[in-house]
């Protein structure tokens, strides 16, 4: 059987000014407001986004501007996944919950999916979120690999 992944790359540059997600399950959302305050100046010099009950607490704790997509049980996750396809999305802060099983999980691991086959940073827990919102390559450009999508196409139309 063929190996059915990706065989060539191409590189993506992220911009210095990031577009990022943030997304909180609820038994997370304290969790993440507590975090999202600790770096509230830092966010702000971000363009965020995220799904629904997540992007209007975020708002109205913090006082930031945050897209708010549907959400998530609701198709939020699905819309934060189709902006990493279309590499509309630099960074990805996902406090998803380990206790509590969710109605939408397929569309959770869809979404982690998508990440990891995007070469997205994800970090899914106050301590990774800390040291990705502190990388040097948060307010720079940071050029990356992701799989070539062309010649992905290409290469299984011809066969
Ligand atoms: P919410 O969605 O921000 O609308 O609560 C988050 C999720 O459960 O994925």
């Amino acid at each position: 059987m063929s190996d059915p992944r990706p065989r060539r790359t191409v590189t993506r540059t992220l911009p210095a000014r990031k577009r990022i997600a943030l997304i909180a399950h609820d038994g997370k959302k304290e969790e993440l407001l507590e975090w999202a305050g600790r770096w509230q100046e830092t966010l702000a010099d971000h363009e965020l986004v995220g799904t629904g009950t997540t992007a209007s607490r975020v708002s109205r704790t913090l006082g930031l501007p945050v897209q708010g997509l549907m959400s998530g049980p609701l198709g939020g996750d699905q819309q934060i996944g189709a902006l990493i396809t279309e590499q509309k999305l630099d960074l990805l802060i996902f406090f998803w919950d380990p206790f509590a099983p969710q109605p939408h999980d397929p569309d959770v691991k869809a979404l982690l999916r998508l990440a990891a086959l995007w070469n997205v940073p994800v970090a899914c827990n106050a301590a990774s979120a800390d040291f990705m919102i502190s990388s040097p390559w948060l307010s720079q450009s940071y050029t990356m690999t992701i799989p070539d999508a062309g010649a992905w196409v290409s290469d299984r139309s011809s066969e």
